[in-house]
């Protein structure tokens, strides 16, 4: 007797934050065939070992994509392209400014708007304000669930808000506390640069951004690249769960860490789509 076909199919994506700071940031998100990081500002070798601490293999990494050329997000991009063979994707004016580029072969051009399809998951470069050459963030959507990647921005757009609708993760960029940053050790014209509108979010900033963008089906969110100097776990924390407590919402936070990879999340559609459609979906994959 032959087995019943099930009824449902169940697809992921699985989300690990690896580290997240101004000493390094990547992120690994994984879905289908495609298994990609998100920045590349860790030396190959601690990639490699934070990856393992987390039940990844580096080695199966078929693309990164850059956010931009700062060294604590762009600093490996060189040799992951020499030593792996992934592709590595960033806008024009990021593979422009990189320091070690990566070979020419496997440097990608993306836009913002513009999807990238790889096998399993769609990468939307979302345009952002930063001191950088030509900024993005990230939204990742494998046709069924939604995160997307906010960090190293110093103001937010209404188009940026509206791109980051629906989603049922976000890794959000809360940087600093003003006061904290006011009255801290940084040169006067450094604090300048970080509160500018090219710098980074505040706490308050990242906060309105997510209750901006807050809805009933955001599930997960990580506070990320917070300030060692500038800011405190406590600090952010509190600003976030004040935006999910006023909304009812159950999201579960994290907070990114710069020593070492937070647990990796899998995350699976709100609910179970039917078979046929997650047929015609993987059609369009
Ligand atoms: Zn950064
Ligand atoms: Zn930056």
């Amino acid at each position: 007797m032959q087995a019943a076909e099930p009824c449902c199919y169940i697809r992921s994506v699985r989300l690990c934050v690896l580290s997240s700071g101004s000493g390094g940031n990547s992120l690994w998100v994984d879905a289908g065939a495609a298994r990609i990081l998100i920045d590349a500002g860790l030396p190959l070798r601690e990639t490699a070992r934070r990856c393992k601490s987390a039940g990844l293999d580096v080695r199966e990494l078929t693309d990164v994509f850059l956010t931009h050329e700062h060294a604590d997000h762009a600093g490996a991009a060189g040799v992951l392209g020499r030593k792996l063979g992934v592709r590595v994707h960033a806008t024009r004016g990021t593979l422009r400014a990189l320091r070690d580029p990566p070979p020419e072969e496997s440097r990608r051009a993306v836009r913002g708007g513009v999807p990238v399809c790889l096998e399993g998951l769609t990468v939307i470069p979302v345009g952002l304000p930063h001191d950088a050459c030509e900024p993005v963030a990230y939204v990742v959507d494998d046709g069924a669930t939604r995160a997307a990647i906010v960090t190293d921005l110093g103001s937010v757009s209404a188009a940026i808000v509206r791109a980051l609708q629906g989603l049922d993760a976000l890794v959000l960029e809360m940087n600093h506390d003003v006061r904290m940053l006011i009255e801290g050790p940084y040169p006067w014209s450094l604090k300048q640069r970080i509160r500018s509108d090219r710098g980074h979010l505040s706490n308050e900033q990242g906060a309105r951004l997510l209750q901006d963008t807050l809805h009933g089906g955001l599930r997960y969110l990580v506070l990320a690249h917070l300030s060692e100097h500038n800011n405190t776990e406590a600090h952010a924390r509190r600003a976030a769960e004040r935006v999910l407590e006023k909304h009812g919402s159950r999201a579960r936070i994290c907070i990114g860490s710069q020593v070492r990879a937070l647990d990796p999340v899998l995350l699976e559609p709100a609910r179970a789509m039917p078979l046929r459609k997650a047929r015609q979906l993987a059609l369009f994959a």
